[in-house]
């Protein structure tokens, strides 16, 4: 098969553009510059007839997409802002908004395609007002910090405008589909995958330091190797099967028009760096602080859905920090 796919120059967006490389398709890859691309031309150089590499400076001009979606199968929409020298939210939110329905409106052009899988985020899912512990599902949805960038604007913190960007994108995506699908103008199926946090090796941006490597990379560095960490935990997917996960959502007849929370297990920043001091034998093992092991996870997600359409296996918390170990120790990180 044919795909689009946004974002291959990010952390999660690599290993998605391995995992279908791998599986045989054919990668159509819109980055903002050519210079983006350069590290990944190296890195894929074994699939130059497979990949091909467009440039899309700007994905909230309209048409941005029309020319990248002629002929592709299938359209996996990655690229979003995460953290951004920024304040207003609409730097978050119009990229993420106007760029998600550019690409379902040029999708939307094009016959060939037959799924669109958009990549949302448990961001999209969790209630950032709970003060209990919660089970998450499909139902849920962030509407609080899309309420708080309303009435706040600048002020608000900056996780709260990337959280509603991609509640904002989410639900664009899902209408879009819903009118156009009723309407019979489309006809291809849309599937969002929410992935909570997601660790694992990374395969973009080999030669820089930790400081430089996307968010959840440098969140999960600091807490097991300096023990810095923010108490927002809930749960985490290894990147390597999240890349597996946007493979099956592809592929999967069955998961079109669903949305899928995809999740290993829910985890506290001290269980990780508690993990890390008996893998490392002793060598990493930053203060936990006070710390309840009993104490039940606050946010924990129901993945009844993907485990039963997806069919998707989870790599454990040990196998993750154990080959980020290994990647720390390759770096000279520890
Ligand atoms: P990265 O920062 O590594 O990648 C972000 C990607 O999005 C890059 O390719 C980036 O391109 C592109 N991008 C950002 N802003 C824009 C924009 N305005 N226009 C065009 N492209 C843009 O982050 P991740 O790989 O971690 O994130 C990828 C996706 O996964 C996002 O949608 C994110 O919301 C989602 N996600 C990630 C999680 C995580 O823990 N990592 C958890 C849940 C969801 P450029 O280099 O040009 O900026």
């Amino acid at each position: 098969g044919n795909v689009l796919m946004t974002g291959t120059n990010g952390f999660v967006g690599s290993w998605a553009l391995k995992v279908f490389l791998e599986s045989g398709f054919t990668v159509r890859a819109p980055v903002r510059s050519e210079g983006k691309a350069s590290y990944l031309k190296k890195i894929f150089g074994a699939y130059n007839d497979k990949l091909e590499f467009v440039v899309i400076p700007d994905i909230t001009k309209e048409g941005a997409f029309d020319s990248a979606t002629v002929g592709v199968d299938a359209v996996v929409h990655i690229a979003s802002p995460v953290t951004l020298d920024a304040n207003h939210p609409d730097e978050w939110i119009i990229p993420a908004v106007n760029g998600t329905l550019g690409v379902l409106r040029s999708a939307a052009k094009v016959h060939s395609v037959q799924r669109v899988v958009y990549i949302s985020s448990t961001a999209a899912v969790i209630d950032p007002t709970a003060t209990g512990p919660r089970v998450y599902d499909e139902n849920d949805w962030n509407e609080h910090d899309v309420g708080t960038c309303q009435r706040e604007g600048r002020a608000a913190p900056q996780v709260v405008k990337y959280r509603a960007s991609k509640t904002l994108a989410e639900r664009s995506a899902w209408e879009f589909w819903k009118e156009n699908k009723e309407k019979g103008v489309i006809g291809w199926d849309l599937v969002s995958l929410c992935p909570p946090w997601v660790f694992g090796p990374v395969i973009h941006k080999r030669e820089g330091g930790p400081n430089d490597m996307n968010d959840s990379t440098k969140f999960i560095y600091e807490a097991v190797v300096k023990g810095q960490y923010s108490p927002v935990d809930l749960a985490f997917i290894d990147v390597r099967d999240f890349a597996q996960a946007i493979l099956l959502a592809v592929t999967k007849p069955a998961a079109g028009g669903e949305r899928f929370i995809v999740a290993a297990a829910p985890f506290r920043w001290e269980d990780l760096i508690i993990t890390a001091h008996e893998l490392s034998g002793g060598k990493t093992y930053p203060p936990v602080g006070s710390y309840n092991p009993d104490a039940p996870y606050m946010g924990r997600t129901n993945v009844a859905k993907a485990k039963a359409l997806l069919g998707l296996e989870y790599r454990t918390q040990e196998e993750t920090i154990k080959d980020l170990l290994k990647e720390y120790e390759e770096r000279g990180w520890l």
